[in-house]
């Protein structure tokens, strides 16, 4: 027989979407704000995304992996075709970066947008990237299936209300001295325009731990797959910024019941442009998907697969 605590957790994980109102006045935790009442609406039941092809939120688990920064067309192209065929079904990779330093790699910027579309229609892949500016969203439009709001933006309401006017899905990562509260209430930005197609990412945060780059706080991702309705995934390259403490993380989020990963990876991650450190190489990740794959399989849960 189920436990109490069995029919919970599996609840956080593999619940889908009951025919509700999604905002419907439950008790706030800590808003006044009774339309959209704090982030208890449905405790436990997270409300999938459609990202494209593939459904984030669901039973299924999700991995979108690519590298840090677009640098080339050919880099970009054996990107996308490694962490394909090792099972990641969405493509990251960022055009325009924002850098702790202005003297270092920006991003390619404008100049990736001559050869995007045909990695993509090479692969069959739909792309993930950074939204740096409200200016951006139409540029991006017709190349991206979820824009993504960096740790840097998670305070920028401007570019959140602003995303909140279109229908595409938003990943909104967790600011790196954000409160969880803080985080959501990122979210609710979005959701208020009229755009409910929002995932949360933990990436790690600022402690007073110096021996990674941040700290991921599981925490965080529990505490709001039980207490808010977005889907949340986790980013273990950004949270601890070495390469070789990646694929564990990896499957710590896999067992904390989060819907999925977002992984940099670069075919040599010595000549990366960004973020080398962090990367995986193409055989780390296939290491990597083949060990998430048995922690899924014990936890019956499917991985997300992309058909072609
Ligand atoms: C990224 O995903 O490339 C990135 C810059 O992440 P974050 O905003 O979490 O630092
Ligand atoms: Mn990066």
């Amino acid at each position: 027989m189920e436990s109490a605590l069995e029919a919970q957790i599996s609840k956080t994980t593999t619940v889908t979407p009951p025919n509700l109102p999604i905002y419907s006045a439950l008790q706030a935790k800590s808003s006044q704000d009774e339309t959209f009442a704090g982030y208890s609406l449905f405790p436990q039941m997270t409300i999938p995304v459609r990202v494209g092809k593939i459904l984030i939120g669901g039973p299924a688990f999700t991995v979108i992996a690519g590298p840090c920064a677009i640098e080339s067309h050919g880099q970009f192209l054996e990107t996308a075709k490694g962490v394909k065929a090792a099972g990641a079904s969405l493509l990251r990779g960022g055009v325009w970066k924002l850098r702790t330093s202005p003297s270092t790699f920006q991003g390619l910027g404008a100049e990736a947008f001559g050869f995007i579309k045909d990695v993509l229609a090479q692969t069959q892949m739909e792309l993930v990237t950074e939204i740096t500016d409200p200016r951006q969203i139409e540029i991006l439009d017709d190349c991206v299936a979820m824009y993504q709001v960096g740790s840097r933006n998670m305070h920028n309401y401007a570019l959140l209300k602003e995303l909140g006017q279109t229908r595409k899905p938003v990943l909104i990562k967790r600011g790196f001295s954000a409160f969880v509260d803080e985080w959501i209430k990122a979210a609710e930005y979005v959701v208020k325009g009229g755009n409910k197609n929002v995932i949360l990412c933990e990436r790690g945060i600022r402690t007073f731990e110096t021996a990674t780059r941040n700290t991921l706080d599981l925490n965080a991702v529990v505490f709001a797959k039980a207490n808010c309705s977005h889907p949340v995934i986790v980013d273990p390259s950004h949270a601890v910024g070495v390469r070789t403490l990646i694929p564990n993380l990896a499957m710590a989020a896999v067992a904390a019941g989060a819907d999925g990963i977002i992984v940099e990876s670069h075919p040599r991650p010595e000549e990366a442009l960004s973020d080398g450190p962090q990367a995986l190489t193409l055989a780390d990740f296939r290491w990597m998907m083949n060990r998430i794959e048995r922690i899924l399989a014990a936890m019956d849960r499917p991985l997300n697969r992309l058909d072609n």
